[in-house]
């Protein structure tokens, strides 16, 4: 067991779209999978939200944002970052977190890994639940806890 842990300045929920795929294994003896392959699991009765802004679906609406404005449709939480970043003038030391309960942040990087908030951004209002958010509550079965 090693104690040292090295001190990444990760910013909670930060992430960028990686299309990579790392799994790239061959299949040398899978045809018995192919059976399993044709049990597919029910289709779901509703289609997935798409994203306002990019347009593509959204699987995972715990983790999404509703748009500005009326309606407030659900959208990414990669394109809200995306939003934000259009409306900011970011320095080359800035970039968008967020930091919860609704809230963004413009954050600088600091010398030494630290970082600072430069500014504030509330997103969603708090106590304000989107129409589609309040639906998925009520849906009794929400896919992947
Ligand atoms: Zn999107």
């Amino acid at each position: 067991m090693s104690t040292q842990s090295p001190q990444k300045p990760e910013n909670g929920r930060f992430r960028r779209h990686r299309p990579r795929k790392t799994k790239a294994q061959g299949s040398a003896q899978g045809e018995q999978r192919q059976e399993r392959k044709a049990a597919a699991p029910a289709v779901p009765p509703k289609p997935p939200q798409t994203c306002k802004i990019c347009g593509k679906p959204i699987f995972d609406l715990a983790g999404a944002f509703s748009a500005p404005g009326e309606g407030g449709e659900p959208i990414h939480f990669d394109c809200a970052i995306e939003l934000i970043a259009r409306d900011e003038v970011l320095k080359p030391d800035e970039k968008i977190v967020y930091i919860g309960q609704g809230n963004f942040a413009v954050i600088a990087q600091l010398p030494g890994g630290k970082f600072a908030i430069r500014k504030k951004i509330p997103w969603e209002l708090q106590g304000t639940v989107p129409a589609w958010r309040r639906e998925m509550m009520l849906s009794p079965d929400i896919p992947g806890k």
